[in-house]
């Protein structure tokens, strides 16, 4: 992997990738505490990759972009990649700044909806029931019942939204960039990929230096999401070293087929920790958190920890090296052939 020798935008200014597409970065209220946001110079305007999140901050950046560097030609298109806060948070406000249409994957959009109308009780009732299966602690489970509004507190509002699937392209000043749709960190995540160029917006599938969260669903915990996305990373491990990543946070970079290569064997690592894990006795969610990431977690932490922790176990279920079972309501998982 190469990390790429330019000069990373500041506040109001954007950096160019190639003739056509730009870099902005916006500072976010996390650990992880910034986005790389995209856009794409075309005949009929800009097409804006990402929003951030909703905050003052975004507006004051997208404020000085729209009268800065963007100003000679309108917005034409607004791309949502996916329903986490830090991309979609602002759309509906930055929609409202500039008009534009917004483009979403359908099944993108109906996550982001759920979530924005799910009422604060319910949710809470969702994730006591998902955690206690996982076989967390009550004090986890208490945690996650006090923190409300998870979603809304950084999205509003929710903006209008036209569906783009796999193989759409949009066509800019200097090439063409093929929509993909793929499953991993989230259910169907838009890349963007000019094949003739060899140029990749990857957003948050191939991130240069963070293994991205793949985390089940609450509403489908058993699904094999590990499994959709080491079949991505699969797929772009064969992408030639020449290509250029633009992911959704740090840095741009050539070498996507070995930065595929590296999550492919953390991934592995991890599923193999599992398996000693369970060697002596069934695992649980709880325990397998144990194991991959230590025992303490604040809220928004936990969600993604366990979803990630029961991610792996599905994939070895999926493999057939453990069987699921239930004991007193919390789901365990031992080793097919110990
Ligand atoms: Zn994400």
């Amino acid at each position: 992997m190469k990390r790429l020798d330019i000069t990373r935008p500041s506040h109001g200014t954007v950096t160019a990738l190639a003739q056509d597409i730009y870099w902005a970065r916006f500072d976010l209220p996390f650990r992880l505490n910034h986005i790389n946001l995209y856009m794409i110079d075309t005949k009929e305007g800009w097409v804006l990759v990402d929003a951030g999140i909703q905050s003052e901050e975004t507006s004051r950046q997208w404020q000085a972009l729209l009268a800065g560097p963007l100003a000679h030609q309108k917005v034409a298109k607004i791309i949502i990649t996916h329903h986490h806060v830090d991309h979609i948070g602002f759309a509906g406000r930055l929609q409202e700044m500039t008009g534009a249409d917004v483009y979403m994957s359908q099944p993108e959009y109906e996550k982001a909806h759920w979530l924005f109308d799910y009422g604060d009780e319910d949710f809470s009732d969702l994730i006591a029931e998902v955690y206690g299966r996982y076989g967390l602690a009550s004090s986890h489970i208490e945690l996650a019942r006090s923190d409300k509004g998870r979603f809304t507190r950084y999205v509003a509002p929710l903006p209008q939204v036209q569906f783009l699937k796999a193989g759409d392209s949009i066509k800019s000043t200097h090439g063409t960039w093929e929509v993909r749709i793929d499953q991993g960190h989230s259910t169907a995540h838009i890349g963007l990929m000019d094949k003739e160029r060899q140029l990749y917006i990857c957003v948050d599938f191939l991130l240069p230096r963070i293994s991205p969260n793949v985390s089940v669903d609450l509403r489908d915990i058993d699904k094999d999401m590990l499994g959709a996305y080491l079949s991505y990373l699969k797929g772009v491990s064969s992408l030639e070293a020449r290509w250029q990543v633009f992911p959704g946070h740090d840095w741009p970079y050539q070498g996507a087929g070995t930065r595929a290569r590296q999550l492919i064997d953390h991934h592995h690592e991890r599923l193999q920790l599992l398996r000693e894990a369970a060697r002596q006795n069934p695992i649980s969610v709880a325990d397998a958190m144990g194991v991959l990431f230590g025992k303490e977690f604040e809220a928004h932490e936990l969600y993604f920890a366990s979803g990630e922790a029961r991610a792996h176990l599905n994939h070895l279920r999926a493999l057939g090296d453990m069987v699921q079972m239930q004991k007193g309501g919390v789901d365990y998982f031992a080793l097919s052939h110990p």
